[in-house]
């Protein structure tokens, strides 16, 4: 049966306007990194999620080329989705690509020459059989590539009219006030920033999110759960079918950054999360979201019990200044920011 959305969707989120833009954004956005590959066709676990997501109101999914395993295939998984059962959502849906990490080999397959840029998004568009995607961003910060070509390749993708939006990813806020100034000599908006961000990755908070309100960019924070790691599920031991017990070499990565100081850290935000009446997963997404200026968290799941936990987040976004000082005893950097090399200026 095919489905159809749920008629109250739009009366259970609080939409966040992104920068000074026209485009609202739903507080809790749907990643398809992990979860979402495959060779033939997505599971039904993972094609309920989305549904899930979209009767709860979640109007905005993300993507990347490289999304997979096999890469690629999360983008055409979700082609298939969008061409049967979203099919007559698609104007209320925003989809978001990127291109910036390798997807194939050769010189032209990797970072952020106009060559991959452009190639890369007409892959895209045919994998997932759109005209358009809503946002395209550059996947992260190419320190051999003029940041002039980026900017060319962005205004042409928008002038061609296979993006409305682009945006930047993982840039520092210097290389964000270069990228936002070449675009807008383009005639071109940058429209929205994704780091990666959270209670135990705290970088943005140096300058970056000033900037971005400065220059009224909108903010889309990814991994705001630290991957699975601002959870509960490795406060006693690691629990089975997790990112940490996967057999691959994100999760050796992952598992060197299970520290005692790790530990200490989500035990202590844990018993504070509790008290808040949240789950520390819950209390993770709505401290991200307590900066005004930040539009969306840009979460993975697993499956939709996940997904309507976090999204559960959005009944409790308020917090005291003790709650907030007593945070801070613990919401101290660790060393799990993978992506913090693209941000080196
Ligand atoms: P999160 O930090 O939200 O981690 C998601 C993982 O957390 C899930 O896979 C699951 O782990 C666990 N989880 C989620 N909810 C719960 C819950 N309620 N209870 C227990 N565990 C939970 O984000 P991701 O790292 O997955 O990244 C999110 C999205 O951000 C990606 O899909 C992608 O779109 C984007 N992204 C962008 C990057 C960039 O360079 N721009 C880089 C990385 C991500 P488990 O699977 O172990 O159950």
């Amino acid at each position: 049966m095919t489905y159809s959305a749920n008629t109250k969707r739009y009366l259970n989120l609080n939409y966040r306007r992104c920068g000074n833009s026209g485009l609202l954004l739903p507080p809790i956005t749907l990643g398809l990194w992990h979860h979402f590959s495959g060779k033939q066709k997505m599971s039904d676990k993972a094609k309920n999620m989305l549904f899930q997501a979209f009767d709860r109101g979640v109007t905005h999914f993300d993507l990347a080329n490289n999304y997979g395993p096999p890469p690629g295939s999360a983008e055409e998984n979700f082609g298939k989705v969008l061409h049967t059962d979203f099919k007559k959502y698609r104007d209320e849906l925003i989809i978001s690509t990127k291109a910036g990490y390798h997807m194939w080999d050769g010189p032209y397959g990797n970072w952020s020459s106009k060559k991959y840029l452009i190639s890369s998004l007409d892959q895209s568009l045919k994998r997932m059989r759109l005209d358009y995607v809503d946002i395209f961003y550059s996947h992260r910060y190419d320190p051999l590539t003029p940041l002039e070509e980026t900017a060319d390749a962005l205004t042409q993708i928008i002038n061609q009219g296979k993006a409305l939006y682009v945006g930047i990813s993982s840039y520092s806020s210097k290389q964000t006030i270069k990228m936002n100034k070449l675009l807008k000599e383009r005639g071109i908006r940058c429209l929205i920033h994704q780091p990666s961000y959270s209670l135990i990755n705290r970088w943005i908070e140096k300058d970056l999110i000033k900037t971005l309100k400065d220059l009224k960019i909108g903010c889309i924070a990814f991994s705001p759960l630290a991957q699975g790691m601002l959870t509960n599920k490795y406060l006693i031991t690691i629990q089975k079918k997790t990112r940490i017990s996967e057999n691959n070499e994100l999760a050796i990565k992952l598992k060197k950054m299970r520290t005692k100081s790790y530990l200490m850290k989500i035990k202590g935000l844990d018993k504070i999360a509790k008290k808040r009446g949240q789950s520390l997963a819950q209390m993770a997404l709505s401290w991200v979201l307590r900066h005004p200026s930040m539009t969306s968290a840009l979460i993975g799941a697993r499956n939709v019990k996940q997904l309507d936990e976090c999204l559960d987040s959005q009944n409790n976004l308020i917090f005291t200044k003790k709650e907030l000082k007593e945070i801070d005893k613990y919401a101290k950097e660790e060393k799990i920011n993978l992506w913090a090399n693209s941000s080196k200026d």
